[in-house]
């Protein structure tokens, strides 16, 4: 039987199949011999198939290969890596222009972040019934900023329903995972679209509140006009992994549409001769601020590591 990990414990699994039949199940012993050095072999959202094995349970017998990932790196020495979720279809970044204000260096974090994960990101400007008029020019600048390289934009107010439709169409049938800093609205979005949230989000809050293990697993909820919410208790940081100063400016599309342009095939766009992508900054075909957000990451000692400290 084929199913999706819904939850997990660590050793016990929440499987739900092609029906929304949802089973416990455990892995059978050799599926964690395979495959990288993760302290979890099955995560939520790995595509799986199960059969019912000798001691009269559900065994998961193997893993579809993911289309994505999301780990942590443990901080010690081992290195090891856990696998937060997997199979993600989009990733929501939650941002406000002010109450409070998120940096573009902030958006433009989790959107490298997203596409090295090959994870499509949606940006979501929330509060916009605060918004006065500064706010509201610099929104739409950001806006038509990010519409041009590519990333769906939305304009919502949780509080007035504004918008909730066109964010709705977003995640309706997908996997679905929602970040930005504390403060900006991600829970109240989230009850605001689907009223079944209400009891679960409060519950999973509670269950933190007693819980003081260091290992908190994900798990995915079922939104009721179809797909699923990936929520992520305690995680503040998601690690690339892999990822080095060379590759950076290949998560920027802008800058990577511009590589070939370079005198340099390995051109960082720092102070090489001949690059086109400072070219195209001083021509004002790259915006500025994102190339800064580039050099922040760049130069940032732990590449990646921290980007979604609150
Ligand atoms: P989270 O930390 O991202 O989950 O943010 P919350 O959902 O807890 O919201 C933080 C605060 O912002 C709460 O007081 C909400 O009532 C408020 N808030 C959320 N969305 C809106 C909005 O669209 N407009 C206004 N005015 N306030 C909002
Ligand atoms: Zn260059």
């Amino acid at each position: 039987m084929k199913g999706v990990v819904i939850k997990s414990t660590g050793s016990q699994y929440l499987v739900r199949n092609e029906n929304g039949d949802i089973y416990n199940a455990k892995a059978r012993g050799n599926i964690r011999l395979q495959g990288r050095k993760t302290t979890n072999p099955i995560a939520v959202g790995d595509k799986v198939e199960m059969v019912y094995g000798d001691e009269s349970v559900w065994m998961i017998s193997s893993i579809e290969p993911r289309e994505n990932y999301l780990i942590r790196r443990s901080v010690n020495l081992s290195r090891q890596e856990h696998i937060i979720a997997s199979n993600i279809d989009v990733i929501f970044v939650v941002a406000t222009i002010s109450y409070p204000r998120t940096s573009t260096g902030f958006i433009d974090r989790v959107l490298c972040t997203a596409e090295a994960y090959k994870i499509k990101p949606v940006l979501v400007f929330n509060k916009i019934d605060l918004y006065d008029e500064d706010d509201t020019a610099y929104l739409e600048a950001l806006i038509q900023l990010y519409e041009s390289l590519g990333y769906t934009s939305l304009k919502v107010s949780a509080t007035e329903g504004k918008g909730l439709e066109e964010l709705k169409k977003e995640m309706k049938g997908r996997t679905c995972l929602f970040t930005g800093h504390s403060g900006v609205g991600k829970s109240s979005l989230l009850n605001a679209i689907d009223s079944n949230m209400d009891l679960r989000v409060g519950k999973i809050s509670q269950a933190h509140q007693k819980g003081t293990h260091t290992t908190t697993f994900a798990e995915m909820f079922e939104l009721s006009f179809g797909g699923y919410i990936v929520d992520t208790p305690g995680i503040k940081e998601f690690g690339v992994i892999d990822l080095n100063k060379a590759e950076v400016s290949h998560y920027f599309p802008e800058m990577f549409a511009r590589l070939a342009e370079c005198k340099f095939n390995d051109c960082m766009h720092i102070n090489e001769p001949g690059c086109a992508v400072r070219k195209a900054i001083s021509e004002h075909q790259i915006s500025q601020s994102r190339y800064n957000s580039y050099l922040g990451i760049f130069n940032s000692e732990d590449l990646l590591e921290d980007w979604e400290k609150d």
